[in-house]
């Protein structure tokens, strides 16, 4: 007898509903079971789905229905609150079941064959009973390249700190409320520990018990991976720990994920796609700097993780930890009292750990430079928190790159053999280049945008098409031989500060074989500089090693790397963000630098004379003057007032359609035309105008969106699920012949 099946498959972003498909099978299979399914002429991966979810056979022939070709046996079906989280997933960001289910599982699931995923299992289960009976060693296979764990040693103990008296605190709160929790606590306050704890805890509870713990970037994986085999491996084996993320090999990816779903991983490190490992037994999510930004896709169906981690705690019973320095807006706002209307306990860890009591003995810094905006001597009272210092431009030299006073404190960090890092949130040598006789400038012939000059290879690069070409040796338009740079990037940057630093010597470098003494290491840090495989870490560790004085880079390195011997970070040219038009620039910046002084000072000894400074011209603007607070909650209220009073998040809910196509009228038109279409049934929402987007045209396609927004996220949710259909028939219309695609972002980050 044949059962009818309903399959989830890979499908076109867009193909209406049409991601479920119709099978049948010998034998009865329960929703999440993974089979492998005849498809045209091929044969794909497939998830057997809940019937009643967008199911037509009533309208196919039953003669024309498929058999499935196979079940992958060895793996259990997803579990129900799996299907959950991919069934709102879909719904929320508004994309087919298929995609969001097919884009979750590890691609070599979708890409080997049902007999070649019987072979790893087999393998790995081999493995695993060869490491049951060796003790713990770590499960390498040498087809598979290097185990994703690094082995330590089993002898090793582990080790857990007397907590400081905030951590117990917040342990206890954690211990004892359901959540979901905001962690807010100073960078370096000891939040890892924290969660180091949580989940000890949780997986002594119950010895199924596992535990997500997600980072917004790769670069910060082994640095955690770290920490937490050093911690568990001894206690749960080598293979309880696991990581998740774009940097693994598809082998490596696919034992992760198969030990995560099998239960023998207890804790999965990973970004935002772990966020969808299959996890039978999920008890704690945690979400490390839950503002950051790349917690939300940008491609596919643009989830955030952190969001939907929030709904895989609530869906898997599982306690969710966010944590951060600088929490985002909505995220503040949804931890306010509960008598406001807050939804997430705050937790809050100000200090920073072995610096509480030490902060008021050592008042004792060096002198601070002239011509510095501060106030009478400043005292420190926040806990050994760097000392954020605001130059006012408008009191240097014209055009100065660096002002006089950055550059003595520098120098002074130089003469003492620390180390300084200055970042500037722009790479490459100079963003333009012109002609001042015919006015001509670096377009990109592809983009509404210019052409950034580097100058170590001589190149004009976009940075939105990749489109490079030499530098050319004249102006192409008049002949004018003398081009100019405008505008500066790190490349730049960097070269100016050598030179300003030229007849500066490092200290105690004279000798007989040098009696110049050594010239002071100027070194960069960027996407450009870290471009080949390794380079991050090389450039890192001769940061660690002491082989660089001052290191100039883009925000990547105001991020997460625990440099312990800096103690004075600069932001060169931060004042961009006040008056841009994206309504979280101010947020990020504000991020972007607390984390940039938790840079400062990492090393205890050497925290009390740690500086952040900022190079303004706007020394009074309040966002620097709650930096020099090291006071967010007074940012967040301030912000948040503003937000309030403009009606933008979190006080309301957006989304964003973008659409693309070969002209811009034509990208403009299938907005509009879909707007027109909505009006009958667009209530409490709001759509506005179809406008360019900033960067208007990338290589040659043109670029459109319309934001729709609400006061109420269920209103949105409502309009956006009847308007999807509105969306893909306004696609046939004849004024809308030059569009190449559109898609929906919810809750968008830029706009
Ligand atoms: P955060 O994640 O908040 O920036 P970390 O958890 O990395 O802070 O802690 C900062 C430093 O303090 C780390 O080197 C960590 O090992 C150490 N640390 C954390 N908690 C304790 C503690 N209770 N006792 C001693 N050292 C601690
Ligand atoms: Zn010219
Ligand atoms: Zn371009």
């Amino acid at each position: 007898m044949s059962h009818w099946l309903c399959v989830l498959v890979q499908t076109p972003a867009h193909a209406t509903l049409g991601s479920a498909l119709s099978y049948k099978s010998d034998i009865a299979l329960p929703p999440g079971t993974l089979v492998r399914v005849p498809l045209g002429k091929r044969e794909t991966l497939g998830v057997v789905w809940d019937g009643a979810a967008g199911h037509h056979t009533g309208e196919l022939d039953p003669g024309k229905i498929k058999s499935i070709a196979s079940t992958l046996d060895g793996i259990a079906p997803l579990s129900h609150s799996w299907q959950q989280l991919i069934a709102f997933a879909a719904k929320y960001y508004q994309r087919s079941v298929g995609e969001v289910a097919l884009a979750a599982l590890p691609p070599q699931l979708r890409d080997l064959s049902a007999l070649q995923i019987q072979r790893r299992l087999k393998r790995r289960q081999t493995g695993l009973e060869k490491v049951a009976a060796q003790g713990s060693t770590a499960l390498t296979d040498a087809a598979e390249g290097t185990s994703p764990v690094a082995p330590t040693p089993p002898e090793q103990p582990a080790e857990q700190p007397d907590l400081s008296p905030e951590q117990s605190d917040v342990l206890a709160q954690i211990h004892g409320h359901s959540g979901p929790f905001l962690l807010f606590g100073a960078t370096g306050s000891g939040k890892t520990e924290v969660y180091l704890q949580a989940v000890h805890a949780a997986l002594q509870a119950d010895p199924l018990a596992q535990a997500l713990v997600m980072v917004p970037e790769i670069n910060l994986t082994p640095q955690l991976e770290a920490r937490f085999t050093q911690r568990f491996a001894p206690l749960y084996g080598d293979d309880a720990v696991v990581s998740i993320h774009s940097g693994l090999t598809h082998p490596q990816r696919l034992r992760s994920w198969l030990s995560a779903h099998s239960g023998t991983a207890r804790i999965v490190l990973g970004t935002r796609m772990a966020v969808f490992a299959s996890m039978a037994h999920l008890r704690l999510i945690v979400v490390d700097e839950e503002h950051d930004p790349s917690y939300k896709s940008g491609e596919g169906s643009r989830y955030s993780a952190r969001d939907l981690a929030l709904y895989r705690g609530r869906v898997d019973g599982a306690k969710v930890i966010l944590g951060s320095a600088t929490p985002s807006l909505e995220s503040w706002h949804h931890s306010r009292p509960a008598a406001e209307g807050g939804r997430y306990q705050r937790l809050h860890m100000p200090s920073r750990i072995g610096r509480a009591h030490s902060a008021a003995e050592n008042l004792t810094s060096a002198e601070p430079p002239a011509h510095v905006q501060r106030g009478p001597t400043p005292p420190r009272p926040h806990d050994g928190l760097p000392l954020v210092r605001r130059v006012d431009m408008n009191h240097q030299p014209r055009n100065a790159v660096f002002s006089i006073p950055l550059l003595e404190a520098i120098k002074a960090r130089i003469a003492r053999g620390e180390q300084s890092m200055v970042f500037l949130n722009r790479r490459g040598y100079a963003p333009v280049l012109h002609c001042s006789d015919c006015g001509w400038k670096s377009e990109c012939p592809h983009c509404s945008a210019f052409r950034v000059f580097h100058k170590i290879d001589r190149t004009l690069r976009c940075h939105h098409c990749g489109y490079t070409e030499r530098v050319p040796r004249a102006c192409p338009s008049c002949g004018n031989p003398d081009i100019a740079a405008m505008g500066r990037g790190t490349e730049r940057l960097e070269e100016h500060l050598s030179e300003l630093l030229a007849d500066v010597r490092r200290p105690g470098s004279i000798s007989a074989q040098c009696p110049e003494g050594e010239a002071v290491r100027v070194a960069r840090i960027d996407a450009d500089s870290t471009r080949l495989r390794g380079a991050l870490q090389s450039q890192l560790a001769a940061v660690h090693a002491g082989d660089v004085d001052v290191l100039v880079g883009t925000q990547m390195i105001a991020k997460g790397h625990d440099f312990r011997r800096i103690t004075l970070v600069a932001a060169a040219n931060p004042d961009g963000a006040l008056f841009s038009s994206d309504f979280r620039a101010p947020e990020r910046l504000f991020s972007l630098l607390m984390q940039a002084t938790g840079r400062a000072g990492r090393d205890a000894a050497l925290g009390e004379v740690s500086e952040m400074w900022v190079q303004t011209f706007q020394p009074r603007h309040p966002l620097y003057l709650a930096l020099k607070q090291h006071d967010y909650p007074s940012f967040a209220e301030q912000q948040l007032k503003e937000r309030e009073q403009a009606g933008l998040p979190p006080f309301s809910a957006q989304a964003l359609v973008r659409a693309q196509a070969r002209t811009q009228e034509a990208a403009q038109s299938f907005l509009n035309a879909a707007s027109a279409a909505a009006q009958p049934y667009a209530q409490h929402v709001t759509l506005y105008p179809a406008v360019p987007m900033s960067i208007q045209r990338v290589a040659n396609i043109e670029r459109a969106q319309m934001l729709v927004e609400s006061p109420s996220r269920a209103a949105l949710q409502r309009f956006l699920g009847e308007w999807q259909s509105e969306l893909h028939a306004t696609r046939q219309l004849p004024e809308c012949k030059g569009l190449i695609r559109w898609a929906v972002d919810v809750d968008p980050l830029a706009i």
